[in-house]
């Protein structure tokens, strides 16, 4: 199915002439949404345009902690301590549930899974908000401690880091191979999940959706859109609240020992990396708040030199033991992320039989594997997850 260049060839089908529910993009959102399609038995057809895992997906570092891009003070603060303990946990059993998957079908090795925990680290002019933000974790009872800057130096030979949140479910995974387990996983519960098949439009016909595609028309009851910065093609509505902003990743081999193991994140994520456990290489990424003009709006993947030398000097600093870093390889990708850093999950205003699974906020991999679930609960009928009335799209209207 890859062509020389590692893309999808296109799909020379024939597809399928319908099916019940129809997943359009096949990242960490759509295989997700797949796998508990089809394990609750409902007919699902995925259709991604390249390859499996291939989009924003390929592009994350794989930080599988729990969600970390805004202080949790300051969701209590506009939530109240009832949502915002309601969606870490919904955080901590997507990864929890996730980990569970990949360790019963034997994938866990493949995926690259470790979740022995993840790491918030304060540095002196973020000391404060990473304090405060512990203290209000720990107020509302979740699974969080305090590791003192003499901890910290300590387990990751840092320099300069005033003290950590250590965050227990955390982790870290490859996501490429992750979305790929999951895929697999619907494949053999009865989906049918095809590459290189790009859905053109949606539109209504005789009571059925149909989807125009690359390979042909596909008729059915639903459609899920797991199409992340490429929605605006399916709804406005998607395209102007899912806002693409533009991170940097670095593939990097290091001169020390030092083990890194879960994952790690400074400042909401301007730092995060992990360290892969057969390579041994690091994946480092983020953005910075000052380089902001660079990074919001911006459609296209692009490398940003100046960024990409402070991610990579900012790591050597702070772990002298890792200097000189040697970089294997460098790239760019889009993150869509929402007014209140949630995603949309749920049946899109206004449309229906259409579903949406998209607008990670740069958080995608601890979020997917349960938003999947709210998914197939909204289809089905099932029971109603715990904290997924939170995602819904409506919030937005
Ligand atoms: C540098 C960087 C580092 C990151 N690090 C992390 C991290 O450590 N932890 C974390 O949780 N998140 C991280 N993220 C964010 C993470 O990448 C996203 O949250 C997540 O991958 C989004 O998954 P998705 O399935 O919604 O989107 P995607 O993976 O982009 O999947 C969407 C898919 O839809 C397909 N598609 C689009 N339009 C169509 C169409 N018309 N027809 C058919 N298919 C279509 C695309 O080809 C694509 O494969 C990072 C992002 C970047 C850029």
């Amino acid at each position: 199915m890859s062509a020389p260049d590692g893309s999808a060839s296109s799909f020379q089908g024939p597809l399928p002439d319908t099916a019940d529910v129809v997943v359009v993009g096949g990242g960490i959102a759509g295989t997700s949404a797949a796998h508990h399609l089809a394990a609750a038995g409902v007919d699902v057809l995925l259709l991604e345009a390249d390859t499996i895992g291939g989009g924003a997906t390929a592009a994350a570092v794989g930080v599988v902690s729990p969600p970390l891009r805004q202080p949790f003070h300051e969701t209590v603060h506009f939530r109240g301590e009832e949502e915002a303990r309601s969606i870490w946990e919904f955080a901590l059993r997507s990864v929890s549930g996730l980990g569970r998957l990949l360790e019963e079908r034997g994938e866990a090795d493949e995926a690259g899974l470790d979740l022995s925990g993840g790491y918030l680290l304060a540095e002196p002019h973020t000391r404060h908000e990473v304090e405060r933000s512990h203290q209000a974790l720990e107020e509302a009872g979740l699974p969080v401690h305090w590791l003192t800057a003499e901890e910290v130096r300590e387990r990751v030979g840092a320099r300069g880091l005033t003290g950590a949140s250590f965050l227990e479910g955390g982790g870290a995974l490859r996501p490429g191979a992750t979305a790929a387990c999951l895929a697999r996983s619907a494949s053999e519960a009865g989906a049918e999940v095809l590459e290189g098949v790009k859905v053109e439009a949606t539109g209504r016909r005789a009571g059925s959706l149909v989807c125009e595609t690359s390979a042909g028309e596909v008729r059915a009851e639903m459609v899920v859109y797991a199409t992340h910065v490429g929605s605006r093609r399916f709804s406005d509505f998607l395209g102007d609240e899912i806002v693409p902003i533009r991170g940097q990743g670095l593939r990097v081999r290091d001169a020390g020992a030092q083990e890194f193991p879960g994952s790690y994140a400074t400042h909401w994520k301007m730092n995060v990396w992990r360290r892969d456990p057969d390579s041994g290489e690091l994946h480092l990424g983020g953005w910075r708040h000052d380089a902001w003009d660079r990074s919001y709006w911006k459609m296209q993947p692009k490398l940003d030199q100046p960024l990409q030398a402070d991610l990579g000097e900012w790591f050597e600093s702070t772990f002298p033991s890792t200097a000189p870093v040697e970089v294997m390889d460098r790239w760019s990708g889009i993150f869509g992320w929402t007014a209140d850093y949630l995603p949309l999950v749920g049946s899109l205003p206004g449309r229906m039989g259409e579903l949406v699974i998209s607008g990670f906020s740069g958080g995608g991999l601890p979020f997917a594997f349960e938003s999947g679930r709210v998914i197939a609960s909204i289809v089905t009928g099932g029971d109603e997850v715990p904290g997924g009335a939170l995602l819904n799209p409506r919030r937005f209207t």
